[in-house]
C-alpha cells in the first residue's frame, strides 16, 4: 500500500485550488441561484476540463493513480466549494460513469466526449419516493413500442435535474435493469423547480416525473445483469461522498486554526486556552484518520475489489460521521462568528449533515457492516 501523492499529483491539486479560487472569487458557487447556477457549474466544469481531474477514476491518465489521485483531488474542490463539488460529482462520477463503464463506443461519443471536455452537464436518478435500494424494486418502466421505448416513473431529489443537458435515469426495460437517457425538454419529462435545501444550497435539485416520455432505444443502456446495477451507483455515490467528507472536515478545521490564531478572548489568542487546542487537536485526528480510511477504500477498490465494498463502508460511515463532528467542534471555537451565514464552518456543518444520510446513510451503513462482520453478506 502506498498512498504517497507525487509531485504531479500535488501540482494538480494545487491548480484545481487555484482555478475553481478564482471562479469563486467572482461568483457565488454555494449560494442558492437558481438564474445563474448553471452558469456557474459550467465555469467550474471548463476551468477543469483544462486540468485531468474529469477522467480520473473513468480513464487511466498517465502519471496519475486513478481513483487515489481522485480522492486526493475531490477533497481539495470540496473544500473550496461543497457545492461545485457535488454537482460536478454527479455529472462526472455518476452519470458520466455509467456511461464510460456501460454504454457501447456510439454512447460513449455522444455523451462521455463533452462531458470530459466540460461541455455537457449530466444527472443520475435512482431514488424514488419511499425507496430502500435494499429491498425495494425500481418501479421506474420503459415500454417498448416500435423503434422507441415509453418512460413512466417519478424521481425525488436529483442533483443537478434542474441545469442538466442530460439526465440517466434508472429502471427497468425488457425485465433488465436499464437507464434511459433523457435530454433536457423531452416531451413527458418534467423537471421540478430547483428545491430548497438545509446545504449545498449552490448545488441545483429537484424533483423529475416520467409521463409516457418517449425515447429512441439507442438512448438506453442496459448493464450487465452481474453489475447489480442499484447497488454498484449506489457505491459509486458512496466513493464521491468520501470525497465530499474530506472537503467538509478541511474546511472547518482550517477555518477553525486560522480563528483560534488570530481572535483575542479575554486578553489573548484563544489558542492559548488549552480547551480550545485540545479541540484542534481532535478534529485533527478525526480529519487525518478519515483521510487514511478514504484513501485506502481508493487505493483498495483498483487493488482488492473483494475486500474494497466492506470497506467503503466502514469509510463511509466514519468519514462522514467525523464531518459532522469536526464541524460541529468548528463551530465552537468559532463563537459568534460561526453562527452568522455565511463563513465556511457553518455551510459545512449544513452540508456535512446530507452526507450521513445520502448514499448508504449512517444507519444502514451500520447494519450492513455488522451483517459482513457475521458472514451474512459478501
Ligand atoms: C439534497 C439531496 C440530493 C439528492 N440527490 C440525489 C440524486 O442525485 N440522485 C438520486 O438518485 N438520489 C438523490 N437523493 C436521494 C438520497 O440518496 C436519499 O434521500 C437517501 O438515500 C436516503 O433515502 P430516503 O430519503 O428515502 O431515506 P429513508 O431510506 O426513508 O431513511 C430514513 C431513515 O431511516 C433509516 N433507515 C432506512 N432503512 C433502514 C434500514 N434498512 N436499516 C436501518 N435504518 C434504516 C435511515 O438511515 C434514515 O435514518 C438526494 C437526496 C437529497 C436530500
Amino acid at each position: 500500500m502506498n498512498y504517497d501523492f507525487s509531485e504531479k499529483e500535488f501540482n494538480l491539486f494545487i491548480d484545481i485550488q487555484e482555478k475553481v479560487s478564482r471562479v469563486a472569487e467572482s461568483v457565488q458557487l454555494d449560494r442558492k441561484d437558481p438564474k445563474r447556477s448553471r452558469e456557474n457549474i459550467k465555469q467550474v466544469l471548463e476551468q477543469l476540463a483544462q486540468t485531468p481531474y474529469l477522467q480520473l477514476g473513468l480513464q487511466p491518465v498517465e502519471g496519475y493513480q486513478g481513483q487515489l489521485s481522485l480522492m486526493g483531488a475531490a477533497e481539495v474542490l470540496a473544500a473550496v466549494s461543497p457545492s461545485a463539488y457535488l454537482s460536478v460529482e454527479a455529472s462526472t462520477r455518476l452519470f458520466g460513469r455509467a456511461v464510460n463503464e456501460w454504454g457501447d463506443n456510439s454512447q460513449k461519443a455522444k455523451w462521455l466526449s463533452p462531458l470530459l471536455e466540460g461541455q455537457l452537464i449530466g444527472a443520475l436518478a435512482l431514488s424514488e419516493e419511499t425507496l430502500n435500494i435494499e429491498n425495494d424494486p425500481l418501479t421506474t418502466k420503459g415500454d417498448r413500442q416500435g423503434e422507441s421505448v415509453v418512460i413512466n416513473g417519478a424521481k425525488q431529489y436529483v442533483i443537478n435535474a434542474p441545469i442538466a443537458d442530460w439526465i440517466a435515469v434508472a429502471g427497468f426495460c425488457d425485465d433488465a435493469y436499464a437507464l434511459f437517457l433523457i435530454e433536457k425538454e423531452t416531451p413527458g419529462l418534467t423537471v421540478e423547480p430547483a428545491i430548497e435545501t438545509l446545504g449545498y444550497e449552490g448545488t441545483p435539485i429537484s424533483r423529475i416525473h416520467l409521463d409516457n416520455c418517449s425515447i429512441p432505444a439507442e438512448q438506453i443502456i442496459f448493464p450487465p445483469a452481474k453489475a447489480e446495477m442499484p447497488q454498484t451507483l449506489r457505491m459509486w455515490e458512496n466513493q464521491m461522498l468520501l470525497g465530499a467528507s474530506l472537503g467538509l472536515s478541511k474546511t472547518a478545521f482550517e477555518s477553525a486554526r486560522d480563528h483560534a490564531k488570530t481572535h483575542r478572548s479575554g486578553g489573548k489568542p484563544i489558542i492559548a486556552y488549552q480547551e480550545v487546542g485540545f479541540k484542534l487537536a481532535d478534529m485533527l485526528t478525526l480529519f487525518q484518520t478519515s483521510q487514511l480510511l478514504a484513501y485506502r477504500t481508493a487505493w483498495t477498490a483498483e487493488t482488492n475489489p473483494k475486500e474494497a465494498g466492506e470497506l467503503l463502508l466502514c469509510a463511509k460511515v466514519f468519514c462522514a460521521e467525523s464531518a459532522e463532528t469536526v464541524c460541529s467542534e468548528a463551530l465552537k471555537i468559532l463563537g459568534g462568528n460561526g453562527y452568522i451565514i455565511g463563513n465556511n464552518a457553518e455551510r459545512a456543518y449544513r452540508c456535512a449533515k446530507y452526507v450521513q444520510i445520502a448514499g448508504t446513510s449512517t444507519e444502514i451503513g451500520r447494519v450492513k457492516i455488522g451483517d459482513a462482520a457475521l458472514g451474512y453478506r459478501d
